[in-house]
């Protein structure tokens, strides 16, 4: 999720994010039979996805062939970009849920089952690396759910427990918000918010349990210094669910060599955002131009509904957020993989991988990246690059495997040998 925090005028840097349909006006770039022979050898696996608001708060349904939604993801769209398993977020906005964070993810989380059970035929839930290898063998969509915000937890040890037995499987240590115990890149700037110098003792704490849970650290959209407090504490790797590079666009919620260096020395993954306002500077730059008036024109709208006495909800506000970004032209296709190649180069091959942020990204996503069925141009664009076959199939989703594998060890590990 990179959307505006509606009703925080403070919006600063942050992860801006919009833009509607905007279809791409150039040819696509055609995936040749080799490369659709890789992509489709592959178990693809995209770690970020907001669908789930879509489910909760549209009553969308992921069987849908409607030609018009301008969704990213769908079963259908899955099938036609291989996508083998998706984590679905579990994104709790923590300003309109302010004093129920625990009963929105609740809902969210029985919002991904729902559609689960409601396509049995076609995606299963997948709570482990067998679950994945199982779904892509009955040629079925892996579903999985990762939390994003550590504030999800209440500050409460039991809670975080709860969500690994329901299913949850990464959790971001935190939002655009700071929480109680862990610094986010996305208020640093805030002087009202009140920061802790990266994690505090209880965010260690948290750290360790998921390690022993069998929960993968999510770091993406955490302060640098979480970011280093996590990697020292770490007994497992952990992922950057959703994070694209700062070298080549300078947005706080990217990452820099530095970090990227330390992700790979940790064994862990970065999976690359594909949202326009992280991959391109010129559409960075922008953004943040409109980003006043965006802003301004947003609160508006929440501040006649309010007056109205009429829910603020997700819809809504995404709507006009895709009408904002749709003002910007879209970066081409190519920036996406610029991001995938210096990640590549910088941590290394075993350190880079896909999290989309599909359907959180208000539609700004680069020219011929309109969905999940456009997935196999990733596979046809690093092939042109000179990557081998088992390098892409690797970013496609075996690094990822291998860290969640990783993290399946750590887990045993720890339960064999309480303290
Ligand atoms: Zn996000």
């Amino acid at each position: 999720m990179t959307r505006f925090r509606i009703l925080l005028l403070s919006c600063l840097l942050l992860t801006v994010a919009s833009g509607t349909a905007q279809s791409s006006n150039h040819p696509d770039a055609a995936v040749g039979a080799q490369g659709r022979a890789i992509h489709d050898s592959a178990i693809v696996v995209d770690t970020h996805a907001d669908t789930t608001q879509r489910f909760l708060d549209e009553g969308f349904d992921i069987g849908s062939t409607d030609p018009n939604d301008v969704g990213h993801l769908s079963l259908d769209k899955a099938r036609r970009g291989n996508l083998g398993a998706e984590f679905f977020s579990i994104w709790v906005d923590p300003e309109t849920n302010q004093g129920h964070f625990a009963q929105h993810t609740f809902d969210l989380i029985d919002s991904v089952y729902e559609q689960a059970t409601h396509h049995p035929d076609r995606m299963m839930m997948a709570f482990s690396v067998r679950d994945i290898e199982r779904a892509h063998k009955e040629h079925k969509l892996a579903a999985l759910m990762g939390i994003e915000g550590g504030h999800s937890i209440e500050s409460d040890m039991r809670l975080l427990r709860d969500y690994y037995r329901l299913g949850v499987r990464y959790m971001t240590l935190s939002w655009s918000n700071t929480n109680e115990w862990a610094d986010s890149s996305g208020d640093m700037n805030d002087t009202k918010i009140q920061h802790h110098n990266g994690l505090t003792d209880f965010g260690k704490q948290v750290v360790l349990e998921m390690n022993r849970l069998g929960m993968i650290v999510d770091i993406s959209h955490v302060a640098d210094k979480t970011f280093w407090d996590t990697i020292a504490v770490t007994k497992a790797p952990v992922i950057a669910s959703h994070s694209s590079a700062r070298a080549l666009v300078d947005a706080p919620r990217n990452m820099t060599d530095d970090m990227l260096r330390g992700v790979a020395k940790n064994g862990g993954v970065v999976q690359v955002n594909f949202f326009s306002g992280f991959l391109d500077q010129d559409y960075r730059n922008q953004m943040l131009a409109q980003e006043k008036d965006q802003t301004a024109a947003i609160q508006k709208y929440v501040d006649s509904l309010k007056t109205q006495g009429k829910p603020v909800n997700y819809i809504g506000v995404n709507r006009m957020e895709r009408e904002w970004m749709a003002k910007i032209p879209r970066p081409p296709f190519k920036s996406l993989i610029d991001h995938i190649d210096h990640i590549a180069k910088v941590a290394g091959v075993d350190h880079v991988g896909l999290g989309s942020d599909f359907d959180g990204v208000s539609g700004a996503t680069p020219q011929g990246m309109d969905s999940a069925a456009d997935l196999p141009k990733i596979t046809q664009a690093l092939l042109d690059r000179g990557y081998s076959a088992d390098d892409i199939k690797k970013i496609l989703g075996g690094n990822l495997l291998r860290v969640f594998r990783q993290v399946e060890a750590v887990s045993r590990e720890m339960q064999s040998h309480p303290n």
